[in-house]
């Protein structure tokens, strides 16, 4: 795998790490990679907060679980995360209920209250030490016309019995046209918290890393799972690889969109501690982090992948003073804004699309597979159950994700040839292949495949961390064309026959 770090100075001559700040937490090969053929009753493939946090729950179930990695535990979406635990999710309550019903989205409250009493319940009674601290929620607007959404989301919390106090101004004194706040919310480090659980399940349950899933089969009533070459037989699968892309029935690209976000780790002396998001444009989230060094966080300009054009340029608002981290992160958005989580095909699991609410719904994700799995009810399964109906207002959503598609995929067609955003990248054809150059700073070529290995759309250079990003799914790929993030499972390097 490939722990890339790309150093730079910021305005105070300090390093900046173009890196989550949870990146350093990792642990490398922590884990031994499978190298024979094995068997088990149940494989789960990912060890993402989803992979891990199912993992513990089927720990004692009697069943033979392995966990399949493909690179370190908690190395993708779960590394780049914010990080907060909260109910107060930008306006979803009232996006479900525009879909639904205030009754689904008053069920989706209490799934997320839930989730949040059973990750503290687990962190006090294994004693994991993640830095938990209690912070209140903050949802605020300063855009006239989006008031109404703080509004209808304090009405439906109201009406769950929660307390709700309108504010004008964040506790750090910054002014804002509207905001709600909320108590009995948390922040952590996620991969603290997943270090500790790998910890404690690694008796029971057989993880491995660098070992990456390619091919799933099924063979009379039995899954024959490929990774780094090896055979693994299972009558269970639980595939937890953020975006499923081995489920090609599933329709996944017509059922979600992604949705990338920008972040920065600033070094903060103050003694705030709060977590809050607005629903401008662009948006902010804020959140700060305890630990051996305190930082504020600053998320800013989430959008739909398929419109963020020139990468660099997002990160420019975050570029102040103090600055000590930069990172981007993709989440996948549902058409209805519930994840999909549940049995999708006979003894084959999903659990994805948490709208970037994961540290609550991986939780979920956890309890309810491992229910189903151990024939035990599980109150919320129906409602996040994968292949739920669909009514009117979603099955208006596909022919607008079908279109985000082809767009996203057009678009990259169109502009390979452009030089995006600096003079060290070059789109050339190199004998009939579409071929991504970037020079570093002495002139050394780095060449790869202009082409995502997933659906095969062009690639568009991320200057700031020196990768390469598909503008339709997310998959990224570093400098070498190592796949990065899925859901390619397949990297992008180019053999030069000169070279
Ligand atoms: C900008 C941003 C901010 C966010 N902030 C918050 C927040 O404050 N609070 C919150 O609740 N949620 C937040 N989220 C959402 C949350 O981070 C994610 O939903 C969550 O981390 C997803 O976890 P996961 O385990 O499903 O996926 P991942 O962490 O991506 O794990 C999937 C794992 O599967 C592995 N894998 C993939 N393919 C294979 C294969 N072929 N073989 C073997 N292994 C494979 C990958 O290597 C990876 O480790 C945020 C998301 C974004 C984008």
């Amino acid at each position: 795998m490939s722990f890339f770090y790309i150093f730079t100075h910021n305005n105070t001559g300090d390093y900046v790490k173009r890196q989550s700040v949870w990146e350093e937490y990792l642990k490398k090969n922590n884990f031994s990679e499978l190298t024979e053929e094995t068997n088990a009753d149940i494989v789960i493939i990912g060890g993402g907060i989803t992979g891990i946090s199912t993992a513990y729950y089927l720990r004692k179930t009697g069943k033979k679980v392995i966990l399949l990695e493909k690179n370190a535990i908690g190395s993708e979406t779960t590394s780049r995360t914010t990080g907060k635990i909260t109910f107060l999710q930008d306006g979803i309550l009232t996006k479900i209920k525009n879909i639904y019903d205030e009754a689904t989205s008053l069920e989706y409250y209490h799934s997320q209250k839930d989730a949040i009493k059973e990750l503290i319940s687990i962190i006090d009674d294994e004693h994991i030490d993640c830095d938990l601290c209690s912070a209140d929620s903050y949802f605020f607007s300063n855009t006239k016309s989006k008031i109404k959404e703080i509004k209808s989301e304090r009405d439906i919390l109201k009406k769950a019995g929660e307390q709700v106090f309108e504010i004008d101004r964040l506790p750090d004194g910054l002014k804002v046209s509207y905001g709600i706040r909320c108590i009995g919310t948390y922040v952590f480090n996620p991969i603290k918290y997943i270090n500790a659980l790998s910890e404690l399940i690694k008796n029971y349950i057989n993880i491995y890393e660098n070992t990456k899933v390619t091919k799933i089969d099924k063979v009379n009533n039995q899954y024959i799972i490929t990774a780094n070459n090896i055979e693994i037989k299972a009558s269970t699968i639980v595939v937890c690889t953020h975006y499923p892309y081995f489920l090609l029935p599933f329709m996944m690209p017509i059922k979600c969109s992604l949705e990338k976000s920008f972040i920065a780790a600033y070094q903060d002396h103050s003694d705030l501690n709060f977590s809050a998001i607005s629903n401008d444009k662009p948006n902010i989230s804020i959140r700060y982090v305890e630990g051996t060094k305190r930082f504020k966080l600053l998320l800013t300009n989430s959008q739909n992948l398929a419109f963020v054009n020139a990468i660099d340029k997002n990160f420019n608002p975050l570029k102040t003073d103090n600055i000590s981290y930069l990172w981007s992160n993709t989440d996948i958005i549902t058409k209805d804004y519930l994840p999909y989580i549940g049995e999708l095909s006979p003894s084959l699991y999903i659990a994805t699309g948490y709208n970037t609410w994961g540290m609550t719904n991986s939780t979920l994700a956890g309890s309810i597979i491992s229910n189903i799995i151990m024939n035990k009810n599980n109150q919320y399964a129906d409602l996040f159950h994968p292949k739920r109906r669909s009514n009117i207002k979603t099955l208006l959503k596909y022919p607008l994700y079908i279109s985000g598609n082809m767009y996203s995929y057009l678009y990259s067609k169109i502009n390979k040839n452009k030089n995006w955003y600096q003079e060290n990248v070059l789109i050339t054809n190199i004998n009939g292949v579409s071929v991504g150059i970037y020079f570093d700073e002495s002139g050394r070529q780095f060449k790869v495949k202009n082409k995502c290995p997933h659906l095969g759309c062009s690639l568009i250079f991320n200057g700031e961390e020196k990768t390469w990003d598909c503008p339709c799914h997310a998959s990224r790929f570093d400098l070498k064309g190592n796949c990065i993030s899925g859901p390619s499972n397949y990297n992008i390097s180019f053999q030069d026959e000169n070279n």
